[in-house]
């Protein structure tokens, strides 16, 4: 009997490669604070040249990324606008309400994830006596792993602009967006002032975003970065991580996208699963709940960790997950369903 793991929660769960801690053990690093570690330096001005924009913030996470956004776009009392299940809303303990007094207003996705631009436009409190005045409109790519379309942001950020509102992307997996569009990254970021990025997801950085913008919200941010206690010191040891990280593993995230869609079409062979089709590298699979709690804890017996409840699991390809992972997970979906249906006492 193996005792192998097969770890399909999140591509959160990499451990970094022989390569990835070689570079972390050689880097050159300095005191982050005064600006001077070198190896962090270079990740920053590296982002900020990939994004085409002036300047970037290294950060723990992907969670202080997005708070630092909303803390330099929107001050005490402004609010802002976000998808009900953007993270920067639904998945951050109330950040930005509890640390920023910034107000969310969020608007329901459409089914394609995107947020109709009539209703945000709807949404925005102008300066008035009464008003929290809207001061930012936020989009998360991918959301949930689907891709939002270029044109919906382009037209997006035309709004913003057009009342004068910032646009943050919260891009925590915006590399597998483009990756699976086949854009630049900067194509990709152009209509944003200010982006997040996560070199901590499928880039397989132990910890770290980055946070991407103009110069003055970024110096800004770096002000808030240092009063939420995410000033770091040498640094540098965790950007080698993501500088390899931007070396070698961003293209190969089409990997990623091939093994969740050979993993989909495997779980859709059962009629018991509503399976969708991913976009990139996260599956969403729904089926009655108790045979959800039954199925989620059989395949955690054998090795193979998904995130499951309420009648639905979130499967996640990563780095660390391949081809033989899918293949033992399907075997175990199988013999699971062949128990349910009896099926595998009849012969
Ligand atoms: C993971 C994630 C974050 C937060 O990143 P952490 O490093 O876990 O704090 C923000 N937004 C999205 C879309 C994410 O997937």
């Amino acid at each position: 009997m193996s005792n192998a793991i097969y770890d399909f929660r999140s591509d959160t769960v990499t451990a970094p490669s022989a390569g990835m801690r070689a570079a972390m053990a050689a880097a050159e690093v300095g005191d982050d604070v005064y600006g001077d570690d070198p190896t962090v330096n270079r990740l920053q001005a590296r982002m900020a040249e990939m994004l085409g924009k002036e300047a970037a913030l290294f950060v723990p996470s992907g969670t202080m990324s997005n708070l630092l956004a909303l803390m330099s776009h929107c001050g005490r009392g402004d609010a802002f606008i976000a998808g009900q299940n953007a993270h920067c809303y639904a998945d951050e303990r109330g950040n930005a309400a509890v640390l920023g007094s910034i107000q969310p207003q969020p608007i329901t996705h459409e089914s394609d994830g995107t947020l109709r631009l009539d209703r945000v436009e709807a949404a925005i409190h102008p300066d008035d006596l009464h008003s929290a005045p809207t001061r930012l409109l936020a989009l998360e790519n991918t959301l949930g792993g689907k891709v939002l379309p270029l044109e919906y942001m382009r037209a997006a950020g035309e709004l913003a602009r057009k009342h004068g509102l910032g646009f943050h992307l919260d891009g925590a997996r915006a590399f597998n967006a483009c990756v699976k569009l086949g854009v630049d990254i900067a194509e990709f970021t152009a209509p944003f002032d200010t982006v997040s990025i996560c070199l901590s997801k499928g880039l397989g950085a132990p910890v770290g975003s980055v946070l991407v913008g103009p110069k003055a919200l970024i110096d800004k941010a770096n002000r808030n970065r240092k009063m939420l206690g995410g000033g770091m010191r040498q640094a540098g040891i965790l950007a080698a991580a993501g500088l390899y990280a931007l070396d070698h593993n961003v293209q190969r995230l089409a990997e990623d996208h091939g093994l969740a869609k050979k993993l989909a079409e495997g779980l859709a062979q059962f009629g018991e699963l509503t399976v969708t089709v991913p976009d990139t590298n996260i599956i969403f699979v729904g089926m009655d709940a108790q045979v959800e709690g039954r199925f989620t804890e059989y395949l955690k017996a054998r090795g193979v960790r998904i995130n499951g409840g309420y009648g639905q699991q979130r499967w996640v390809t990563h780095l660390d997950v391949d081809d033989g992972a899918v293949d033992a997970a399907l075997a175990h979906v199988a013999g699971f369903f062949r128990g349910e249906t009896g099926a595998a006492s009849a012969h």
